[in-house]
This record gives C-alpha cells, structure tokens and sequence, in this order.
C-alpha cells in the first residue's frame, strides 16, 4: 500500500506543534489531552484494518467543538495534516493515523445533548456509540434502526462518516437514511450546520454529501439522528439450506414476492460451526448455509409474513426452518451473528474482511466463484453478509506471520472487489473506500469522475490537510484541478511558522 510521502519538515517541527496544541487544548480533568509518548501515541496506531500500522505525529483529544475549530484552523495555516478518529473500528483503514499528522480523537464528545420524542430526534455529540442511542430511547419504546455489529463501540460520527450500515438497513435504511443534521467543522475553522429536526431542506443535499465523506472534508461536532417507534412486534426466522445456490434463491424469491424484511442475513457452514462453537445462538450444526431473516410489525401482518417466507423456503427445499418463540430468542438468534467476525476471529490468527455489494440475483454464481478463488489463493474464506442488500463480507483467513500470506490474502480480496464490480456490483457496501479499497476505485470510476468528486473535496478543504492517502488513488493539487475559491489574508496565527 503507497500512502503519501511523509512531510519531513512537519515531523522536524513536532515539538512546536506539540506545544501549540497544548495551548488550544490544556490538560483537564481527567489529565493530559495531548499525548505525545510512544505507549500512548501506539493505541492509536490502527484501526480495525489492523494488517496496517503507523504512529501518528500526535494524538489530540478536544473536548469542545470551539477547540477542534482552534486545532483545525492552526493546522490549516501551518500546513499540517489531520486524520479524525471515532472509536478506530473502521475495516477500511479510514482510521489509520500518517506519520506527519495530527490524529484528532473524538472520543471526550461523548454526551447525548436532546431526546426529542416529540420531532422523534435525538441530537448527540460524535463521540457516542451508536448502541447507546437505542438504549437511552429503549424504555419509551423507541431504537435507533442502523446497527452496525461494532454498535457496542463505534462512535456514531464514525458511522456518518463510513454511512455505516448493519442488519436492519434492508427495511430501514443505512445511516444517510437516518440522519437528519449535522454539525461540522471546516480545515479553515468555520463551524457549518447542516439540516435539523425537520424533513427535507433547501439547496444541496449537504448532508447527502457529508454522510459516507471518511473524514475528507470536516471534522463532525454534532448530529442529529431520527429515531423510531419499536415495531410492535417481531420474529426471526432460521433457515437452512444444502447449498448457498438454493440459499441465495430464497432471498430473490422472499424479496421479489414484495416483502421486505427487517433483515435477512446469510450464513456459510464455517461461519455458523464458528459463531455456534463461540456464543451458543441455537444455531444448526451440520447445515450449510442458514439464512437470518427478521418480519416486523403488526402482529397479524408478522403472522402472515412468516407463513409466506416458510412456503418460499420450503418449495426451494429448505431442511431446517426455525421461528423464534420468545424475545430472548430472537435477540440470541441476532446476538449470533453480530458476534460471527469475532467468532472468526477465534480461529484464524488474522482475517481479512472485504465489503463488496453485487445485485441480490447474482449471489449464488458470486459465492460460487469465491470458493473457486480460495482454492486458488490456499486460504480460507468465511461468509458472513447482509443477503437482503446484496452486501458481502467474505473473511478472508491468513495468518501475518507466514511469509506471503498477507500478499495473497489481499490479492485475493482484490479478485473478490473486482468480481462484484464485473457482475454490475460496488466495491463497498458499509465499510467505505479508505486505504483498503482507494486503488480499486478506478475499476468504478473514470478519471474524470474521481476529479470531480476531489473537486468537491476542494471546496471543503482547499490545502487537501484532511486524511489525504485515503480513498482517492491519485492525489491532484487543488490548483490543477480548476479555479477553486481558496479564503487568503491575514492568518488567525501569525506566530506560527507554515511548515
Ligand atoms: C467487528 C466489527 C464489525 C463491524 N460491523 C459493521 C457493520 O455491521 N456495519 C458497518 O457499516 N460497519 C461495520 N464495522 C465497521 C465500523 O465499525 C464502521 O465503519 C463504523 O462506522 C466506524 O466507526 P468508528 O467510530 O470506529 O470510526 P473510526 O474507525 O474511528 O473512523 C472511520 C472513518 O470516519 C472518520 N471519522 C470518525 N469520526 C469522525 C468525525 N467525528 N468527523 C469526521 N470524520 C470522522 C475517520 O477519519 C475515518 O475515516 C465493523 C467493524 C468491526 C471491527
């Protein structure tokens, strides 16, 4: 993986930026909001793409958004990069710090500031996870509908940065479909507000724009997100089938008979021996693919629907079907499969996690052909992926120690991105571009389109100082791209050297 050429007069200038950092943020109560050391600065050093690794110049923890507008405005006269940083579990590398820049953690905006029942809203600081918004809704009987299975420790700022999804999103949409506002800080310091408690809103589609941005264009300070009334009722449902071919039937079939459930996810047999073995969710042994799918709502129309989804699946020649009976069943039945990387995690010394999307029809050929390129590339591959959306998660199994492997377990996530690009699919479902997919992204775009879309990361951050090496696979100066409106005259700083 090329990132860019560290900036060798930055890294000369530490100490400096060091101290100018400790003037914007002074220690608090709860100690030091600069960490400089090596012990420290290593708990930062990757994301949940953990295969890559680098220690950022300096990590800074702001705890007001006035501070993360000083920080940025200091760094953007002085030429210094800035990655923003959630909880670092992106499996992009979204996250991954650079050498010569400054890692701005979110992590002390951690305060839900409005529950608004009423405008069914909550407005929150980023640095919240995204499980704690359910739960601080959950007794007046609302959630927040996009779960990620990180939900226990993503931020929230992460997930409108990565428009995260999760096993909801088939019927209730990803995290753009649940955002309402936004506020963010620009590289120059202006702080913007984006849309409200309210629907819709005049001009661009901003907020559209932001959501699934990876932290290219501002740094986010607040957000306001839509919550939902729980459903009054809802099962799931397991099924098993001999094959994913007959597997991936199903979900056509479910799906193009008009109903849409809560979610519908699909298991391999490794995946499920794993996931069992792990947390006890009632899985099948011995079936080979299972699939996962949720009916919600009214207690008739989820009766109905359950009778219709078992004909589907019984007339494909299902051998296992299984309808939760209690809520505690249910939850076990999800609590599974949110734990199935984990699970993976537990018998391979390093995986390799890909997130491509391909139209639901062509899944059976799609999972076909990855075990044809395991046997190829002599690694394991376990699937595990929200079947409804089309949206893939192959883990790929290698082990980092053995020389080549990583190689080959990146070659061979390639081969599966490309695959999903050729059957008219996308490289990225939920996980977004980051370092991970960035060369890939030719393989969608023409060169053409990429310099528009860094057009627009232009408006936003002219000097290019924000998490520059990610998602774009060539990096063009705003200049050579066009005129762009770049804010001259005197510096906040004078003081303080451009590097
Ligand atoms: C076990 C596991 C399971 C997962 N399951 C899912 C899943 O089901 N669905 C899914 O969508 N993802 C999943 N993920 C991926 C990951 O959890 C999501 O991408 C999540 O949204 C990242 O949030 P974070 O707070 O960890 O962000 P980080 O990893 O810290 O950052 C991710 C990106 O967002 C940017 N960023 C973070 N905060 C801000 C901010 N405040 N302002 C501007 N930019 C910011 C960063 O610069 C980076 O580019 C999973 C990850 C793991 C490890």
């Amino acid at each position: 993986m090329r990132m860019p050429t560290p900036d060798a007069k930055v890294i000369e200038k530490r100490s400096i930026i060091i101290e100018s950092l400790q003037r914007i943020v002074p220690r608090g109560i709860m100690g030091e909001n600069v960490i400089v050391d090596q012990a420290g600065l290593s708990a930062y050093e990757c994301d949940g793409l953990s295969a890559y690794r680098q220690l950022p110049l300096v990590v800074v923890l702001p705890e007001t958004k006035e501070q993360v507008s000083e920080i940025l405005k200091y760094c953007n006269n002085a030429g210094i990069k800035v990655v923003a940083r959630g909880a670092g579990t992106s499996l992009s590398g979204g996250a991954l710090p650079l050498a010569d820049a400054v890692m701005l953690g979110l992590g002390k905006f951690n305060r839900i500031l409005d529950i608004d029942y009423i405008n069914r809203a909550v407005v929150t600081q980023p640095g919240v996870t995204n499980l704690s918004i359910s739960e601080a809704v959950s007794a007046s009987n609302f959630y927040y509908a996009p779960d990620p299975s990180s939900q226990v420790v993503c931020s929230i700022g992460g997930n409108v940065a990565e428009n995260a999804g999760g096993v909801h999103c088939l019927k209730y949409g990803l995290t753009t479909n649940n955002l309402l506002g936004l506020e963010m800080v620009l590289m120059n310091g202006d702080i913007i507000k984006l849309g409200g408690k309210y629907l819709g809103s005049e001009g661009y589609d901003l907020l559209g724009v932001i959501t699934g941005s990876e932290g290219l264009l501002g740094v986010i300070t607040e957000v306001t997100l839509r919550i939902l009334r729980k459903p009054e009722m809802a099962k799931a449902i397991l099924i098993g089938f001999d094959n994913a071919a007959l597997a991936g039937d199903c979900v056509a079939e479910v799906i193009g008979a008009g109903i849409i459930p809560g979610g519908m996810e699909m298991m391999d047999k490794l995946a499920i021996e794993a996931t069992e073995e792990f947390v006890h969710a009632g899985y099948p042994r011995g079936v080979e693919t299972l699939l996962i799918v949720e009916l919600d709502g009214p207690l008739v129309e989820v009766t109905e629907l359950i009778d219709r989804v078992i004909k589907i699946a019984k007339l494909l020649g299902s051998n296992y079907i299984r309808v939760s009976k209690t809520e505690t069943e249910r939850e076990g039945f999800w609590a599974g499969r949110k734990a199935a990387f984990s699970a993976i995690g537990r018998i391979t010394p390093d995986y390799y996690c890909m997130d491509g999307t391909i139209p639901r029809k062509r899944l059976p050929e799609v999972l076909l052909r990855i075990n044809e390129m395991s046997q190829k590339y002599k690694l394991r591959v376990a699937n595990v992926f929200h079947a409804g959306d089309g949206n893939l998660h192959p883990l790929i199994m290698y082990d980092a120690n053995k020389t080549g492997e990583l190689e080959r377990a990146e070659d061979f996530g390639a081969e599966i991105l490309s695959l999903c690009v050729e059957v008219g699919g996308v490289l990225t479902g939920e996980h977004g571009v980051g370092v991970e997919k960035r060369d890939l992204m030719e393989k969608v775009f023409t060169e053409e389109d990429l310099k528009q879309q860094q057009r627009l990361k232009c408006a936003f951050d002219p000097n290019g100082l924000l998490n520059p090496g990610k998602v774009f696979p060539t990096l063009h100066r705003c200049a050579e791209l066009g005129r762009v409106h770049i804010h001259g005259g005197q510096t906040r700083f004078p003081d303080i050297p451009r590097f």
